[in-house]
């Protein structure tokens, strides 16, 4: 019997994925799913930290496609030093906000490429649509992308591949080209004629943000870490509470997270260490870290600003209890205004 032929394909649970698969597994091809969590994912982390009571568990979307499909799905954790080098210096730089996209889908290409290798797979699949985003899925960066990554003629985009140049898979028949695609462009209308063609019913929606990285208010926390902390300082414990609570800068020395739900509270528990923490004493609110050096000055704001999400509306008085290094102490204060909220956000 005749071995048959496997794809790696980067699987992120999207539609476009999924319909890249699909296709492939009609023609025969042996599937093996892979993800990537980068430490900047939405869906993971609200998965991992909020605890706000919705409609529907949050799950996995790539491995819920790969339930869906009855594929594999190997999911990688890439975050860490080495992929937060990607963001602080992006040899071909960001987005629209700090998003190094063109580096990013590099430094996952030489990962996939080395997991092909790894597994004995052939070649490698995305979903990617040619057009559809302005950085990573144009002509020119596609092809820097699959240059840099030493990725040229493995890399098939079902969705795009006959306006792309044939692949090896394609040149070697283990892929039929004419029953590949023509998509080009952000209307998704295409794409929604395949998922009925493929049977595929439950996928996220394409408009969810699902990186980080895209939203221009955590690129402004990013960005204001460089500005203060130094961007070759950055960690994943930092990355961790730059996408937690609301976030202001009082000084240049100082910086207040306040959390915003039970879940973040808990979890920003995890990162007292060197942090002030405040909380309020006689109603039920948020956990609040400071960083940095605040004054007294600055921890009475802060005990004010924590009232006030706290939902205190005695502007008379609120009393905050406040930690640092195992000492434990009572501050008196009013609530701070909005307007003085505003000013500091960051
Ligand atoms: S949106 Fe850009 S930065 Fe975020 S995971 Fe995708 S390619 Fe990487």
């Amino acid at each position: 019997m005749k071995t048959p032929v496997k794809a790696v394909g980067l699987l992120s649970g999207g539609l476009d994925s999924t319909i890249a698969a699909a296709m492939l597994m009609r023609q025969g091809i042996e599937i093996q799913g892979l993800t990537f969590y980068t430490g900047f994912c939405v869906v993971e982390h609200n998965r991992r930290t909020k605890t706000r009571k919705r409609k529907k568990p949050v799950h996995n979307e790539a491995l819920q496609a790969g339930a869906m499909l009855n594929v594999p799905i190997e999911m990688v954790d890439i975050s860490g030093p080495d992929y937060l080098k990607v963001l602080t210096d992006p040899k071909y730089g960001y987005g629209s906000a700090v998003n190094p996209c063109i580096d990013c889908r590099i430094f996952m290409f030489i990962r996939a490429k080395e997991y092909m290798k790894e597994i004995g797979a052939q070649f490698i699949f995305t979903g990617e649509v040619l057009g559809q985003r302005p950085m990573s899925q144009r002509k020119q960066p596609m092809d820097i992308i699959e240059r840099d990554a030493d990725m040229e003629g493995l890399l098939l985009r079902p969705l795009s591949a006959k306006l792309l140049p044939p692949t090896v898979a394609e040149q070697k028949g283990w892929v039929d080209r004419a029953q590949l695609e023509d998509i080009s462009g952000r209307s998704r209308q295409a794409q929604m004629r395949l998922a009925n063609e493929y049977g595929i019913e439950d996928y996220p929606s394409p408009a969810g943000g699902c990186c980080f990285l895209t939203d221009k208010n955590f690129g402004r926390r990013i960005l204001d870490f460089f500005e203060y902390r130094g961007k070759e300082n950055l960690t994943m414990d930092d990355v961790m509470l730059l996408k937690m609570g609301r976030h202001f800068r009082l000084t240049p020395d100082v910086k207040v997270v306040i959390g915003r739900e039970e879940g973040e509270n808990k979890f920003m528990e995890r990162y007292t260490s060197g942090r002030w923490k405040l909380e309020t004493c006689d109603v039920t609110g948020p956990t609040t870290l400071v960083e940095g050096d605040p004054t007294e000055e600055n921890l009475r704001l802060v005990a004010g600003m924590t009232a006030r999400y706290a939902g205190v509306t005695d502007f008379s008085s609120a009393r905050s209890t406040c930690w640092y290094n195992g000492e434990e102490r009572v501050l008196e204060t009013t609530p701070v205004d909005d307007a003085m909220l505003e000013a500091w956000r960051i």
